[in-house]
């Protein structure tokens, strides 16, 4: 009997325990092979869902379901949290304190927001990107009769890794700007979206790659949203509503709409598989296989790697199956097979009725293309819809 364990019910964890329960069903039936799955919440959160939350598009609950509910049935499931990874004994230790023992390992636990992590953004800032955040940013928005609302973003101090999703701060300056509209306060209200000064492969830019980044002025300018590069924050006076720059600037704000820092999670901080700066967490990840650097029996897929392209679904789908594919061939012929070429395909929420269709890989930038009515329809059908059977491992 070999133990596949599985750490996170997100979209990658769940994504890949039901993709290898469905390639090593034959095993599975043979009592070869036991796939497990733990995760610290029985319940399981489709992430970008929170921005329709902060714009009043949704109350939320459609986003959050029971995560039993997406598993295959032959998928042993468990809500309990790591707290430690052994990798000398093969095993993983939960708040329980049971051990889960495992042949291979799959980590796949995310990364979360650390705002504490910039003096004065937890207390001054709102950000989107949990459901509570949403929730109080909607409240703002919706009291909000005239003033500013400041757009920041910060990326990790490790070089060369993004935020979670890298296109969300522009997705929901569009879809800010469309919500103000519709409510008849848009003109009484400025909006800045502003840009860190190195982000990624890109200096003094609008986005984390050029060919997007160059179109951003042409497009903010057609909907009045001011824009400032080399803006990297570095502390907000909560009492006077000013946020700071590492470039000395200051500005006023009534709402910071922040893309706050981001760290993996606590148990792989805690770990000591990771080297990244500030103690940030994020998984040392080989580029092709998605193994951990260093560790044959251990892959990682999802928010909590190291690589440079997005931390978001649309990579992750494509990542999934390179593990459970990897995996499966490593059990069946001792060798892993696939190779991860950087590939992500998402659908852009570019305003609240516009979607703009978006890929790239290692090799190369997203190609931004025009959004349309056509493109959000896809997206939202996929937020209602696909999103479930893409998780089930369906599509
Ligand atoms: C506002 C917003 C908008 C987004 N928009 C898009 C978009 O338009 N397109 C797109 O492709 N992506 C988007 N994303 C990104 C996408 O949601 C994430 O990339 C994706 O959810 C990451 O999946 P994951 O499984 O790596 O992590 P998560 O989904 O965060 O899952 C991690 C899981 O691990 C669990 N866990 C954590 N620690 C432990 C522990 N110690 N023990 C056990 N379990 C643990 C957590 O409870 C969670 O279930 C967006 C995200 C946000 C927040």
């Amino acid at each position: 009997m070999k133990k596949i364990l599985i750490v996170g019910g997100g979209t990658a964890g769940t994504m890949t325990a039901n993709n290898l329960a469905k390639k090593l069903m034959p095993e599975i039936d043979r009592n070869e092979i036991e796939i497990t799955l733990i995760s610290d919440s029985s319940k399981h959160v489709y992430k970008p869902g929170a921005m329709y939350v902060a714009f009043h598009k949704s109350a939320g609950n459609e986003f959050i379901r029971e995560q039993r509910s997406l598993l295959m049935p032959e998928i042993d499931f468990f809500v309990d949290e790591a707290v430690d990874i052994r990798t000398k004994e093969n095993c993983v230790v939960a708040k329980s304190g049971k051990k889960y023992n495992y042949d291979f390992l799959v980590l796949a636990t995310g990364c979360e927001v650390a705002p504490d992590r910039i003096p004065g953004l937890k207390e001054a800032g709102d950000w989107f990107y949990t459901y509570e955040g949403a929730q109080k940013i909607a409240k703002k928005f919706e009291k909000l009769k005239k003033g500013r609302v400041l757009v920041t973003i910060n990326f990790p101090k490790t070089p060369n890794i993004p935020h979670q999703c890298g296109i969300a701060p522009v997705e929901t300056t569009m879809m800010l700007h469309d919500y103000l509209t519709e409510k008849g306060t848009r003109d009484d209200i400025e909006i800045i979206y502003t840009y860190p000064k190195e982000a990624q492969a890109v200096t003094d830019g609008l986005f984390l790659q050029a060919p997007t980044s160059n179109v951003l002025p042409t497009i903010f300018d057609s909907i009045n949203v001011k824009h400032k590069t080399s803006f990297t924050l570095n502390k907000v006076d909560a009492d006077k509503k000013i946020a700071y720059s590492e470039e000395g600037e200051e500005m006023e704000f009534d709402v910071l709409m922040s893309t706050p820092p981001f760290i993996a999670a606590k148990v792989i901080r805690d770990s000591g598989l990771s080297t990244a700066k500030d103690n940030e967490g994020w998984l040392p990840t080989d580029k092709e296989s998605l193994k951990v650097i260093g560790y044959e029996n251990i892959y990682t897929l999802g928010d909590t790697v190291n690589l440079s392209v997005s931390k978001a679904g649309g990579t992750i789908h494509n990542q999934t199956d390179v593990v459970a594919d990897n995996i499966a061939a490593e059990i069946r012929f001792g060798y892993p097979t696939e190779s991860y070429d950087g590939k992500v395909i998402a659908v852009a929420q570019m305003g609240l009725s516009c979607g703009m269709p978006l890929w790239y890989d290692y090799e190369e930038d997203v190609k931004p293309t025009p959004c349309s009515k056509l493109g959000s329809f896809v997206r939202l059908g996929f937020n209602k819809g696909l999103y479930w059977a893409a998780a089930r491992g369906m599509i």
